[in-house]
């Protein structure tokens, strides 16, 4: 039995203030619900943006499509926007639409119990809140992964993980080390390789680069936005199909695939020296980790002061990293732009709905979850953005408004019809079996690599829908999915 407290409006707490819980900040206040909180760990507002401050970020989705559809961003002067531009873009917003009133910063959620009407939502520092309704818009690259490397404290110059950029570190004229070859290290190596007096980027694994420029957006362009009525978001939808076309290599379109991995061939071998080449062709299919965009990365590395390092890390030293052929790449600053765990989506946190049922436990085998936004077992708690969402190079901000869209119909319901909802819990597995069943059968699953995109049994925890598809399936919530009891 599930009951909602007796409460005129639901109280809602929305955890994370990144784009999800900017956008559902700002759905709520436009249903009138303004009795919301948004709980930040941090500061500030921004997630992703806030956090990745590392040389060259950058958002490889073309910026005209990382914007809200409602509020294009007409400003980008180039194809893809840096994160700095994205960051004032997402906090701007977040003022226009008066979601930053709702934000407590400095508090971070250790635990959401369902007491069997409402969530009491503990913070860190042990203060209990109360809420009808929690949304959970956490993200899932946000907990950095840090390598199991011996030695890392014995490093006398500074190290850390690419999401934790040291300010004080300053890489002009340095001996600079980069660990990892996927999308922050690639977009770091562009940046600094120009300014370093030396850099090694230390390859475990060759990755497929698809290449696409960075071109400037012409002054007539950014004119025609600011002043043609539907101008932007015409322009905008020309870009989201051309992008969609790019999705269907990932959802296993054949011809898009050919298309995508010739792209990738061709720019390979742009790189001049056989030997080079040879260390950066991968041994695995186009698509199976998440392609890296860049039109900049093969010139960079074949810099005279780029080494691409393939022999592996036996440990750090004081004074740099020993590989296991023996050498000693002395560094100054050695950066470990080595990944996120996007499996411990949630996690810290726990969790406990209905009958003492726990994160943990409805967890234990695959993050089962219904649509990758409701739980079987949590009443009342949402996620956008939540594990099985679409993987590839799918735009997350049109990921995110989909979800945040289907959430907002959830929520129209528990206030119109007075109920706590939660998601049939034989339906969730279900739909959750078929994804996993489909997602299998992809690149993702087959093409011979590891990635983020896989949970520990090797099997993708991503969706492979095309964005078009995801939005047609998730128009409307499907009534009998959901359990609900009236107060
Ligand atoms: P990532 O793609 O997970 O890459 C991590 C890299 O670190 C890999 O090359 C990995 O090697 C290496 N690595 C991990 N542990 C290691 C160890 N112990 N020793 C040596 N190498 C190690 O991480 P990321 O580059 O931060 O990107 C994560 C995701 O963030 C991307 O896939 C993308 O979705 C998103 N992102 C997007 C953008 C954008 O422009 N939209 C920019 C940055 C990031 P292996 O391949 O051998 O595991």
């Amino acid at each position: 039995m599930v009951h909602v407290d007796d409460h005129a409006t639901p109280r809602v707490l929305v955890i994370g203030s990144g784009i999800a819980g900017i956008l559902t900040g700002i759905e709520l206040r436009a249903r009138g619900l303004t009795d919301f909180t948004i709980l930040e760990k941090a500061d500030t507002l921004g997630g992703t943006w806030r956090d990745n401050v590392y040389p060259g970020v950058a958002c490889d989705v073309p910026a005209h499509l990382y914007s809200f559809s409602f509020a294009p961003n007409v400003h980008p002067t180039t194809r893809f926007a840096s994160g700095p531009q994205l960051w004032d873009y997402f906090r701007e917003i977040a003022e226009r639409y008066r979601v930053t009133e709702h934000i407590r910063y400095g508090t971070e959620v250790a635990d959401a119990r369902w007491d069997g009407s409402r969530w009491t939502v503990t913070t860190t520092t042990g203060e209990s809140l109360v809420a009808d309704v929690v949304v959970s818009a956490v993200g899932r690259l946000q907990q950095p992964s840090l390598p199991d490397i011996p030695g890392i404290s014995d490093f006398r110059g500074r190290v850390f993980h690419s999401a934790r950029w040291d300010p004080a570190a300053d890489v002009d004229g340095a001996r600079l080390g980069i660990v990892g070859t996927g999308s922050s290290a690639t977009q770091m190596t562009v940046a600094t390789a120009p300014r370093v007096a030396h850099l090694d980027l230390f390859q475990r694994t060759a990755q497929w680069i698809f290449p696409m420029d960075n071109t400037p957006i012409p002054w007539w362009r950014r004119t025609l936005m600011r002043l043609v009525p539907g101008y932007a978001r015409r322009y905008r939808a020309g870009i989201k199909r051309w992008v969609d076309e790019i999705g269907r290599a990932a959802t296993g379109d054949p011809r898009a695939a050919d298309e995508r991995r010739q792209a990738c061939v061709d720019a390979l071998n742009t790189v001049r020296d056989p030997d080079l080449r040879a260390k950066l062709t991968p041994d695995y299919e186009v698509g199976c980790k998440r392609l890296v965009i860049s039109g900049e990365f093969y010139d960079a590395v074949q810099r005279d002061n780029v080494e691409v390092v393939t022999a592996g890390i036996q440990r750090v030293e004081a004074d740099g990293v020993r590989t296991t052929d023996g050498e000693l790449h002395e560094l100054d600053t050695l950066v470990l732009a080595t990944g996120f765990h996007a499996d411990a989506y949630l996690r810290p946190m726990t969790v406990t709905g209905e009958d003492g049922i726990t994160l943990d436990d409805i967890w234990a085998d695959v993050p089962m979850n219904y649509k990758s936004v409701a739980l079987p077992h949590m009443p009342n708690f949402f996620l956008i953005n939540g594990p099985f969402s679409p993987g590839g190079s799918a735009s997350v901000l049109s990921i995110i408004e989909i979800h945040v869209g289907y959430v907002m119909q959830l929520i129209d319901r528990v206030v119109a019809d007075r109920v706590a909802l939660e998601p049939d819990p034989d339906r969730s597995a279900e739909l959750l079996a078929a994804i996993r069943e489909q997602a299998s059968k992809t690149v993702w699953g087959t093409g011979g690599c590891s990635s983020w995109y896989l949970d520990r049994n090797g099997v993708p925890l991503v969706n492979p829908i095309l964005l078009d598809d995801l939005a047609a399936d998730m128009a409307h919530p499907e009534p009998t999915d959901f359990h609900a009891v009236p107060r």
